[in-house]
Order: structure tokens, then sequence, then C-alpha cells
């Protein structure tokens, strides 16, 4: 597996910095963001490290499939049965923030489309 040292969400999968898990598989890890934007906000990373999502489905796009399949089982354990969004931001444009790639999972109230 390919983590980076100075990359905050490496050091979260590999328990270095606390997180609030909601769920874990062999390849991947879901947490509760610290900052939440919805009443559930979960992000959804890989455990080895991708800078975004260009790398991810370049390098490993059965793993981007993983990623959206436990969002999808989050989704269900947090009861989101009306809807939520899944949201991955890539690059500057987008506001990426953390340069290891995640899905925002978003729901538990009404979501406004288009996002501001
Ligand atoms: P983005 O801006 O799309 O790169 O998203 C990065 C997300 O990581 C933001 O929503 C932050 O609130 C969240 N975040 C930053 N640090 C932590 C942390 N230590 N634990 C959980 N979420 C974090």
């Amino acid at each position: 597996m390919s983590t980076q040292s100075d990359c905050l969400f490496c050091k979260i999968s590999s328990g270095t910095i606390p997180a609030d898990i909601v769920m874990e598989s062999e390849s991947a890890i879901a947490f509760r963001d610290i900052d939440p934007k919805a009443p559930t906000h979960v992000l959804v990373i890989p455990r080895s490290h991708f800078a975004d999502v260009n790398e991810l489905s370049a390098s490993n796009p059965n793993l981007a499939g993983e990623l959206l399949a436990l969002a999808a089982k989050v989704a269900i354990q947090e009861g989101l049965a009306t809807g939520y969004r899944i949201v991955t931001n890539t690059g500057e444009d987008a506001g990426q923030s953390v340069a290891h790639v995640h899905f925002h999972l978003l729901g538990g109230r009404s979501l406004s489309w288009p996002p501001g």
C-alpha cells in the first residue's frame, strides 16, 4: 500500500491521527468530516494514497468503484433513505483542500442544486 508521511488522510487511515470512523474495509475507510456541511457528512477515502480522482481512476478504477460501493453502504447505515449526494472536489477551482482523494457523502437534509 502506498502512503505519504506528510498526508493528513494517510495519517487518519493508519490511525496516527484520530477520526470518527463509521465504516472500514481492507482498501477504504469512511469517517465523519470534522466540519460537517450537512447532518450526515462522511468522507470516504482509499487507504492507499492517490492525490485526486484523476490519479485514482488512472491507476486503479476498480478501487474507485469500491469507494462508491462503500459510500452507498454508509448511506444505508446512516438512514439516508430519502437521498444523498456524493461529491469529489478535484483541484484548485473545485476547492480541493486535502490532496488525498476523497468522496464527500452528504445527506440528512434537502440539498440544493446546483451547489454554490
Ligand atoms: P476538500 O475541501 O474537498 O478537499 O475536502 C476536505 C475535507 O476534509 C473538508 O470538508 C474538511 O472539513 C475535512 N477535514 C479536514 N481535516 C479533517 C480531519 N482531521 N478529520 C475529518 N475531516 C477533515
